[in-house]
């Protein structure tokens, strides 16, 4: 079970060990971003922190975000990673409603905009809490290493999208992440921008490493870094 601590009046972080995730309630409905590595009863877990209609909304198809998928009659997350991670075939009794870069989704007072950022995966997406000034990156920006090797992956995306993130800094004051620290803030983003521009340009070394039976390439700059 999903340890659950409040971080403001109207939006709690779920921690099951492995991963983070998160419910966000407005005057109307709440979202669960993500649903976790072990928490198949998801559902019944946020109605346990509210009473609102709550609605699954995913940053991305990793095994580790999407355990609660099919206590959910619907999910929300972008088309890309529904089809490439196998959902609908994970989760039959689970239908897709697509999310798109620009879309805004409003829980009632609060609205959250979706931004298609690809790399990590080609759907991955983050949310801009508006009126918070809260970024919700997934594992698109995190202190420690980003995945972007196998299946599914984009990494000749990933720069383009973390400038878009950078771009948006004006509109963000934290970001929070789902793996490690969960709370950083907005310049963070600049900062694994910067380290994968060096990791591109051919500045930065790595360590032949062992991932899960995968060849990578370890880069590490600061407290940040990449399996490639
Ligand atoms: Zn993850």
């Amino acid at each position: 079970m999903a340890e659950i601590i409040q971080i403001n009046k109207n939006t709690w972080r779920l921690e099951d060990g492995f991963v983070r995730f998160f419910l966000l309630e407005g005057k109307e409905k709440s979202v669960l971003i993500d649903s976790g590595v072990g928490s198949s009863d998801a559902f019944e877990l946020a109605q346990t922190i509210t009473d609102k209609e709550i609605i699954l909304l995913n940053t991305h198809g990793d095994v580790d975000h999407i355990s609660g998928t099919g206590s959910f009659s619907t999910i929300y997350m972008h088309e890309s990673d529904y089809n490439n991670c196998g959902i609908g075939h994970k989760y039959p009794k689970t239908s897709l409603i697509k999310v798109e870069d620009g879309d805004v989704l409003d829980l009632g007072n609060r609205p959250l905009r979706i931004v298609h950022i690809p790399g990590h995966t080609i759907g991955s997406i983050a949310i801009l809490d508006i009126n918070e000034r809260v970024l919700y990156a997934g594992d698109s920006v995190q202190k420690g290493h980003i995945f972007l090797f196998g299946n599914h992956r984009a990494p000749e995306l990933y720069l383009d999208s973390l400038s878009k993130l950078v771009s948006l800094t004006s509109e963000y004051d934290y970001i929070y992440a789902s793996h490690d620290e969960y709370k950083l803030s907005n310049d963070y983003s600049i900062k694994v921008k910067n380290a994968w521009e060096k990791v591109l340009s051919g500045q930065a070394i790595y360590e032949d490493a062992d991932l899960f039976g995968n060849k990578v390439k370890s880069y590490t700059l600061e407290d940040c870094g990449f399996y490639l």
